[in-house]
């Protein structure tokens, strides 16, 4: 793996590959954004690089160096990477680190190391990385990784140069899935849902994300009706079908079911996300009014906050599903 070979995150990779080639590399960066799976990859590429005897030249890991074998074997010497162990990382963890980097290496070059999760670091931890990054005991290069860099120590940001990771579009992962032949119903919900491709392979991998788009399906039919019928789907397939930890899910979903009826009606049918239904959704479109659709993606947002402040998921889904009914008469 190389930087050149990882899709997406434009902007990282050419930050990184200018401070490469320039000569002007950072003590630490900071990895921040969305994509866990992208910000490793690069992580690692860009650690490869650094330690490549090509590095400098090609902006870039060569990837048949000594050094760049070593790293793909995983047991480069001056490459170090620290994981949360538990909920956390422990300054235990750090001072390990540093032990590893005292030691004498086979190389005079310089280390790096990896600390994925950064956020998860103790404040003891955070203090004790912080006089390692102020005085290394060698020439080395820090990366810090994190859903959120603004949760890390303002003492630890502004010690680090930010590099900002971004979700990939939808329709940028589908095109990879779709090159892998991956690209089914499910996939392409999944993709919304998701900052990359490796992301959403997962997502789209799960049978309960299957079930509940089933579900979703189902309960998105039956709630234009005025019968009781989602009220029994919701009952059976959600919470006897042991999906009520998933509801966060279902409407996000349901959030996209009811912008694919805004996309027929504003004639975007290549933005469909449930292709399947297309026939259903062409059908059902026209019979409400825009204003209708998007007071429903409201009612999904709103009912996503409720179960972010604790209600009770039965009680959440149940209330949205019956407040669709009326709303279909009022507007
Ligand atoms: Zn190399």
């Amino acid at each position: 793996m190389s930087l050149q070979t990882i899709s997406g995150q434009a902007t990282a990779k050419r930050m990184l590959g200018a401070s490469l080639r320039s000569g002007r590399v950072s003590h630490a960066y900071l990895f921040s954004g969305p994509g866990g799976s992208s910000r490793r990859k690069v992580a690692e590429a860009f650690a490869k690089a650094l330690l490549c005897e090509r590095g400098a030249e090609l902006g870039d890991a060569c990837g048949e160096c000594l050094s760049c074998r070593k790293v793909e074997h995983g047991n480069h010497p001056d490459l170090q990477t620290v994981v949360p162990g538990g909920a956390s990382i422990k300054i235990e963890q750090i001072r390990e680190l540093q032990k590893m980097f005292s030691y004498r290496s086979g190389s005079a070059g310089r280390k790096v190391y990896i600390i994925d999760e950064a956020e998860k670091m103790t404040v003891q931890a955070s203090n004790s990385l912080l006089k390692f990054l102020e005085e290394p005991p060698a020439p080395a290069v820090a990366i810090l990784l994190s859903e959120n860099g603004q949760a890390l120590l303002p003492t630890i940001r502004s010690r680090t140069q930010l590099v900002p990771f971004t979700s990939m579009g939808a329709e940028d992962i589908l095109s990879e899935l779709a090159a892998e032949g991956l690209a089914t119903p499910a996939a392409r919900c999944a993709a919304y849902l998701t900052p990359g491709p490796d992301e959403c392979r997962e997502l789209a991998a799960e049978n309960w994300f299957a079930e509940i788009r089933n579900v979703v399906i189902q309960l998105g039919k039956e709630s234009i009706g005025r019968s009781g019928a989602s009220l029994v789907t919701a009952q059976q397939k959600v919470f006897k079908g042991g999906l009520g930890e998933h509801l966060e899910s279902l409407f996000d979903l349901f959030h996209l079911w009811f912008r694919d009826m805004i996309h027929v009606q504003s004639e975007r049918r290549e933005h469909i996300v449930f292709i399947d239904q297309m026939e259903f959704i062409s059908q059902v479109a026209g019979s409400r009014s825009t204003e209708y659709w998007i007071a429903c993606m409201s009612m999904t947002a709103e009912s996503k906050k409720k179960l972010k402040s604790n209600m009770n998921t039965q009680l959440c889904l149940e209330q949205f599903l019956v407040e669709l009914v009326p709303l279909a008469g009022s507007i």
